[in-house]
């Protein structure tokens, strides 16, 4: 489309026409018959994205930062421990959200790039006593995704609480919330579900839900799941103004998750990542996430050194494509490419075409076509 540009950031993400529409329905009271059903339907779908029949959903307004304040400050006490597993930049938050609320914590960091293997965290169990551990599923800083299962299976039967951050994987990686004894699952709209960002998505097992309970306050008010658990149960009645267009918007993205199915999705993400990274390779770009823990929703790549990032990312705009700079120690060195959500081979064509051309204008000399070519291989209809 002439003067459009395309956001391969790793969130937010291209948003289909027909989600946009939603959006841009007339406002209506949030007590309407018909929007009542509607955010009934999105919490249902919310819940079967991440394969549960009996979690207890929450769909607030806010974003992913407040999703996982409301996972943290629901079933973890002032005072308590928690073991934060990180991968990067979003996984360190969690200590950070500890720290303003008091909860002590001990931070389980790889190295940049790497994930932490399982038998590193069956160790500190083993030395610790935490009331909850928390996993990012895929850190957007470093590409890096989370054994997730294989951590689960180290956490199953014990008390340690399972909080996964899922917002940039829900939607685009299989998460199985009741297979693998999740206890909250926090995530967001604006990356692989394809909505735009302002909600702030939780999932709650029983056995948290019961933790809340246990407890006769939390430090927090709008955070405070005891409060919107009314309304999630019956959407019609009121507590804080729900953000109505934002929730009808989710709702269309989360029915066209449906239509296409989870297992078709997931494999289309794979298929679409494997597809980008042959491609960035045929450029002789360097991946910096370790192949063995590359989470499909995005790719995390290295810069020529003789190429300066915001020149490269200048470039690249210039050809109608945005992408988003690296983060923490790969400031500078590194640019990040989201490829999840509502995009398929055509945008995988034009954020590659428009890569080598800025790469070729930057002064690196490269034959004609070999991104979207390595590519093709892997894109059915291209
Ligand atoms: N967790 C992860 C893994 C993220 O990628 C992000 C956002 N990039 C967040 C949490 C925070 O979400 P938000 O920016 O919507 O507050």
């Amino acid at each position: 489309m002439i003067d459009e540009t395309l956001t391969m950031i790793p969130g937010p993400t291209p948003v289909h026409p027909r989600i946009l529409a939603a959006l841009a329905r007339p406002t209506v009271s949030h007590v309407a018959p018909s929007f009542v059903e509607e955010f009934r339907t999105a919490l249902v779908d919310l819940r079967t994205l991440c394969k549960s029949t009996s979690a207890q959903p929450f769909i607030i307004a806010g974003a992913g930062t407040l999703a996982m304040e409301v996972a943290l400050v629901n079933v973890v006490s002032p005072g308590q421990k928690i073991l934060v597993i990180s991968h990067g930049y979003f996984g360190d938050r969690f200590a950070e959200l500890a720290a303003a609320f008091g909860i002590q914590c001990d931070l389980l960091r790889s190295e940049w790039g790497l994930a932490v293997p399982p038998a590193e965290v069956a160790k500190r169990l083993d030395g610790g006593s935490y009331t909850a551990v928390t996993i990012t599923h895929v850190d957007t800083s470093t590409g890096t995704a989370s054994p997730v299962e294989a951590y689960c299976d180290l956490l199953r039967g014990r008390d340690e609480l399972v909080i996964l951050d899922g917002v940039c994987a829900t939607g685009g990686i299989d998460e199985r919330f009741d297979a693998w004894g999740i206890d909250v699952l926090l995530t967001g709209p604006q990356k692989a579900i394809g909505a735009p960002p302002g909600v702030a998505l939780c999932l709650f097992s029983e056995r948290a839900m019961e933790r809340r309970r246990a407890r006769s306050s939390v430090p927090a008010y709008y955070a405070d799941i005891l409060r919107w658990l009314p309304i999630m149960q019956d959407p019609g009645r009121y507590y804080s103004t729900p953000c109505v267009n934002e929730i009808i918007a989710l709702g269309a993205a989360l029915r066209i998750v449906h239509e296409e199915g989870l297992a078709a999705r997931f494999a289309r993400h794979d298929q679409i990542a494997r597809a980008i990274r042959a491609g960035l390779e045929a450029l002789g770009l360097t991946l910096f996430t370790a192949p063995d823990c590359r989470g499909a929703t995005l790719s995390v790549v290295l810069l020529p050194e003789a190429i300066a990032d915001a020149q490269f990312r200048k470039e690249t705009a210039a050809r109608g494509i945005v992408v988003a700079g690296g983060l923490g120690p790969i400031a500078g060195k590194a640019f990040r490419l989201g490829h999840m959500g509502n995009i398929g081979a055509s945008e995988v064509v034009a954020a590659l075409g428009a890569i080598e051309g800025s790469l070729r204008a930057l002064g690196i000399s490269l034959p004609s076509g070999a991104a979207v070519a390595a590519a093709a291989a892997f894109l059915p209809r291209a």
